[in-house]
């Protein structure tokens, strides 16, 4: 009969099915398949509008008037996306950190920008003081709804029929590890070894699995501003408690230029935040060396530019 699911209400969502490809250049490098998914080609250009998109659209429909968001990097760049798209008005509170570009982009999208603070903790806590009756805070990483959207990415790969001997992914807060271990296991995927990657000086998340505990940073100091985050959040160390995540620190140098080379070989700017996951290809872990096939999350990042990319390695040479 009629079947009109696929173009109900329902099923709409913020994101988009990003492409899952074989690499080329580095299936040939490793001498065994890599694959791509491909959330930098979101319309927020990250991952993170599978969550942040689930989250407003569960927040719309609990009658919210307004999104809040503290983040001056692609959560408040998706919030602002999603506030756009769902006719929501939407502020964001950015410190006085936030480059120029993240500034424009979450304008662009029409949401309001505040700055106030020198750091994202002032930007953090006056944003949670806006917080009035018909109010909506979005987190950028630490909500069981974000996580239940970002698990998407993997029910796409699945829906595709390629299983990857092993899934390479960045770690900031962990909201997305957080996804895409709830996406393995939701496919049946749970035996897949998974590999989370940090930059020196971002390292929260393998400090605590390496002391056991929760570790918090002094200072972020690491260019891969979008892994910043200064604890992982609780659900990242629970999955770790339970299933064997690995743990990779690479430098912010081979990050960026992890970066370039994406560039030069699939032609899309990325984030050093996202460069960190792709460096890690060839950062000999015997998970990795184990692995038949090799799949990366191709998490994005709007707030860089190619120059601003060719600056930062030049300032590592
Ligand atoms: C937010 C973000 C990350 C880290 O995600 P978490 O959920 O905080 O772990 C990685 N890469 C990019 C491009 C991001 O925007």
């Amino acid at each position: 009969m009629n079947n009109r699911r696929g173009t109900s209400r329902r099923d709409m969502t913020l994101h988009i099915h990003t492409p899952y490809v074989q690499s080329q250049p580095y299936s040939r490098q490793l001498a065994k398949p890599v694959w791509l998914k491909m959330e930098a080609a979101q319309p927020s250009g990250s991952f993170k509008l599978r969550g942040i998109g689930a989250l407003c659209e569960a927040q719309r429909s609990a009658g919210a008037q307004r999104f809040i968001s503290s983040s001056g990097g692609n959560a408040g760049i998706a919030v602002a996306y999603c506030g756009r798209k769902l006719g929501v008005p939407v502020s964001v509170v950015v410190p006085e950190s936030t480059p120029q570009r993240a500034r424009d982009l979450i304008r662009q999208e029409g949401a309001g920008l505040v700055v106030h603070g020198a750091a994202w903790a002032e930007a953090h806590a006056f944003a949670q003081s806006l917080i009035g009756p018909g109010d909506a805070f979005v987190h950028p990483f630490d909500d069981p709804v974000i996580w239940h959207g970002h698990a998407t990415l993997v029910d796409e790969m699945a829906a595709a029929g390629h299983k990857p001997g092993a899934i390479l992914l960045a770690v900031g807060g962990g909201g997305l590890l957080c996804g895409v271990m709830e996406g393995l296991q939701r496919n049946g995927w749970s035996n897949v070894p998974v590999v989370a990657v940090e930059t020196e000086g971002a390292d929260c998340f393998a400090r605590s699995i390496a002391q056991g505990k929760p570790v918090e940073l002094a200072t972020i100091s690491s260019v891969a501003t979008s892994l910043g985050a200064k604890r992982p959040c609780d659900g990242a160390l629970e999955w770790a408690a339970h299933r064997e995540i690995y743990n990779v620190v690479m430098s912010d140098a081979q990050a960026v230029k992890a970066a370039l080379r994406f560039l030069d070989e699939h032609r899309v700017v990325v984030e050093p935040a996202c460069g960190a996951a792709l460096a890690a290809l060839d950062c000999g872990h015997p998970a990795l060396k184990a692995a038949s096939s090799v799949a990366v999350v191709v998490c994005g990042g709007a707030t860089v530019t190619a120059q601003q990319l060719h600056d930062l390695a030049a300032r590592f040479d």
